[in-house]
């Protein structure tokens, strides 16, 4: 059934105007929310009070509140309140969200009205509804809910958005950190007022590294500056989380130094179920140098690597002479395919391009440097630092260093327990 068909189902039920019923559809839909929690709210709106089952707004346990809950009338604690600029039917609107708790648990929600929320009010919320974000459960409040405040209740949560870096997961909103600007560069974007200009880079602190992307450049963000930055959200960027600073989001330049720590240390498994994670260390065994590696060609338009001559978008073209390694890496947790640019392979390789070159003329086959290669790295352990990200195809790490690891064994412990007692 498309819209029009709801639509029509709905208005002969409650005896209704089509056109008005189909508007209301469309909004609602265009809002995410699914079709048939719409139906089920405009039969309550148009007075149909057997609503397809489901009844009036019920008081609920954050802990119960789920996708199926209907509408709802919770009373919790603001735990933080961000605010964001979307636009909708061509209209710039403001929104505010974070998450709210009480004494049962935690939910994100997204206020579609300014209803005034600071971190720490207790407010009880009538007639919100829910939907699906990100997989959880999420509370949906507007021009048709209530928001009152209510007796301060005491919950087993942090009040206000302050996190580390490696803390910060996508979906986050109304967060707060405290960072270094390790990396920054004006970017211009075709964004949806045109040209714009944005600032992108990378943040860090003792815990962490992340990118990040200024949508309404802030001065005080610049190379080397230690900031406070107030409502940011976070959102996955090229399979990992990315922080995003806005309109709303106030920066602070702050006089300590913030320190920023090494890379993370981590499992491949860990950094696999994260869904990716940015600037990451893992230890592991070259188990394999896969196809595709050693010298090959790329397609001068766009970088592809070409296969006999053929580029998956651009057909027949002249490619271009590369070297790259993609290696198998295994922690005895899981697997990464590990990925050396051209610098990193000559390294491992002990040659240049042109060296490469040689040794596919002399023996008439240029696969035997993916087999040179395939013969220094595979069995030996490897300390390897990169962004790691995870698709449809398994894990990637594009590296940023590769380097054998110690292969003296007591050394390696000796270097553990150091780490175990810091
Ligand atoms: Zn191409």
């Amino acid at each position: 059934m498309n819209i029009d068909d709801h639509a029509e189902e709905l208005a002969s039920d409650l005896g209704v105007d089509k056109a008005e019923v189909k508007e209301n559809l469309q909004n609602l839909v265009e809002y995410s929310v699914p079709v048939e929690e719409a139906k089920r709210s405009l039969r309550r709106k148009f007075g149909d009070e057997s609503g397809g089952g489901s009844s009036g707004p019920t008081a609920e346990n954050i802990v119960d509140v789920g996708p199926d809950s209907g509408n709802v009338t919770v009373t919790a604690k603001v735990l933080t309140a961000g605010k964001r600029s979307i636009r909708y039917q061509g209209d710039d609107h403001v929104i505010g969200e974070g998450e709210l708790a009480d004494e049962t648990g935690k939910i994100s929600y997204t206020a579609w009205e300014d209803f005034g929320l600071e971190p720490g009010d207790t407010v009880t919320i009538g007639n919100a509804s829910v939907r699906e974000y990100e997989g959880n459960p999420e509370l949906n409040f507007g021009e048709s809910s209530t928001v009152s405040k209510a007796e301060d209740l005491d919950v087993p949560y942090d009040v206000g958005g302050d996190r580390d870096l490696a803390d910060l997961s996508p979906g986050d909103r109304g967060r707060n950190v405290e960072v270094r600007v390790t990396e920054v560069e004006t970017r211009t974007i075709d964004g949806r007022d045109g040209e714009t200009e944005i600032l992108s880079g990378v943040l860090g602190d003792e815990s962490a590294r992340l990118p990040f992307t200024d949508w309404d450049p802030h001065s005080e963000i610049e190379e080397g500056a230690s900031v406070r930055l107030e409502d940011v959200y976070v959102r996955e960027f090229r399979g990992v989380p990315s922080v995003n600073v806005s309109e709303f989001s106030t920066v602070t330049a702050l006089d300590e130094p913030v320190e920023v720590g090494g890379p993370t240390r981590m499992a491949i498994r860990e950094a696999v179920e994260r869904g990716g994670a940015y600037d990451v260390e893992l230890v592991g065994n070259v188990i394999e140098v896969r196809d595709g590696s050693g010298l090959i060609q790329r397609c001068p338009e766009c970088g592809r690597v070409v296969q006999k001559g053929q580029c998956r978008q651009h057909g027949d073209v002249e490619g271009e002479d590369d070297l790259r390694v993609k290696a198998i890496l295994d922690d005895g947790t899981d697997t990464v395919t590990v990925i050396l640019d051209r610098e990193l392979t000559e390294e491992v390789y002990g040659g240049d391009i042109e060296d490469a070159r040689q040794q596919a003329r002399d023996a008439m086959d240029q696969t035997v440097v993916a087999e040179t290669i395939a013969e220094k790295l595979v069995g030996s352990e490897y300390t390897v630092r990169g962004h790691l990200s995870v698709d449809d195809y398994g894990a990637n790490l594009e590296t940023l260093e590769f380097r054998e690891s110690a292969d003296d064994p007591a050394e390696r412990a000796q270097a553990f327990l150091a780490e175990v007692e810091a």
